[in-house]
């Protein structure tokens, strides 16, 4: 029940695992994570602890990469294990994506999907949005959430990473809160504050139906007609 996404120069993986570490308070079964290397997304996701995806990574070691995102899942539709964790992925492997909420029409989409070709992996309501994402997707990632979103009733927080836009993250959310912070170390999402308050002072809170693109050192927001909002941080002045 829990996000977190870095874009940065440093190491992706330790302020992903710290960052679900600090929401873990908002209660899980399973955890994953995506990170983009190369041109190439790499994850690993298992059901249990925090401490069992550190296990896991620690066996199965993933590539430096400076860009990721990662998850804790609450399991609403599909039962807690391995393959239901997140992130999920398009057919195509290229698009990951993590989604804290509740897809509703997930079944209509998913029905539709299988009839177009595409195949499904997973039992959960999320995998219909990384398949959505792949059939929009035309050269920008942002579009591509947008137009998915068009199709999906709901309530989401999610963070999207692609290998074909290796320097991105694109999140939105619609009902399930999602913030975006600016620090000294890079970019950030997260659902909380608690996530980024030991890397980042800047924050902002995302409204409903807003998608925020984190690219560099340039933090984007968007209205769900894919224009322009000019950004505006809050100051947080809690400890750490
Ligand atoms: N509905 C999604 C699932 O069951 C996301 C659950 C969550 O919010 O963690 O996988």
């Amino acid at each position: 029940c829990g996000i977190v996404g870095y874009v940065g120069k440093k190491q992706a993986v330790p302020f992903l695992l710290s960052g679900l570490k600090r929401l873990e308070y908002r209660g899980y079964d399973s955890a994953g994570i995506a990170v983009v290397s190369g041109a190439e997304v790499f994850q690993r996701k298992t059901k249990g602890k925090i401490h069992d995806l550190v296990q896991l990574i620690g066996t199965r070691p993933l590539p430096e990469a400076t860009v990721g995102i990662a998850h804790t899942r609450w399991a609403t539709h599909g039962a807690p294990n391995d393959i239901n964790a997140h992130p999920h992925a398009s057919c195509d492997k290229k698009f990951m994506v993590v989604h804290n909420g509740i897809i509703e029409n997930y079944l209509k989409l998913k029905e539709a999907l299988l009839r177009q070709g595409h195949r499904f992996v997973s039992q959960t309501d999320t995998e219909v949005l990384a398949h959505l994402i792949e059939k929009y997707y035309r050269g920008n990632l942002e579009k591509a959430v947008i137009r998915a979103l068009q199709d999906v009733e709901g309530s989401f927080a999610l963070g999207v990473v692609s290998s074909l836009e290796p320097g991105k993250v694109v999140c939105a959310r619609q009902d399930s809160p999602l913030i975006a912070a600016d620090g000294p170390e890079g970019l950030f999402i997260a659902s909380d504050v608690p996530a980024i308050l030991e890397h980042c002072r800047r924050v902002v809170y995302l409204k409903d139906k807003q998608v925020a693109v984190l690219c560099g050192r340039t933090l984007t927001v968007l209205g769900s007609n894919g224009k322009k909002i000019p950004v505006k941080f809050d100051k947080i002045t809690m400890d750490a």
